[in-house]
């Protein structure tokens, strides 16, 4: 069951963690792991090895997800760090910001 209340597209605030108080975007969601993958956030360089033939070795920043538990949501309309509530609309489900009410679509 999809319980994740981020969707891709939400910015987000890092809670917890190295990251802690970034902001960010969300780039995927995996509702399975309850993990997130937020732009600029939790990345790691990677190094690739020099090979042979006169190639350089690089470094390459790769995002990795975080725990969606250790970020909040930044509503868009008031600019707040606040928490997702769900709205009935005539039978559909709609995501809205605790704080203002505003949908988060
Ligand atoms: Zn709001």
């Amino acid at each position: 069951m999809n319980t994740l209340k981020l969707k891709k597209g939400d910015m987000v605030v890092v809670m917890k963690g190295k990251d802690h108080g970034k902001k960010g975007k969300i780039l995927r969601t995996f509702p399975d792991l309850k993990k997130i993958v937020v732009e600029g956030i939790n990345e790691k360089m990677r190094h690739t090895r020099a090979k042979r033939g006169g190639q350089k070795g690089q470094r390459v920043a790769v995002t990795h997800p975080v725990w969606a538990a250790n970020v909040q949501v930044l509503c868009p309309s008031c600019g707040k760090i606040t928490r997702v509530g769900f709205e009935l609309h005539e039978g559909i489900k709609s995501r809205v910001c605790k704080k203002c009410k505003a949908s988060l679509s």
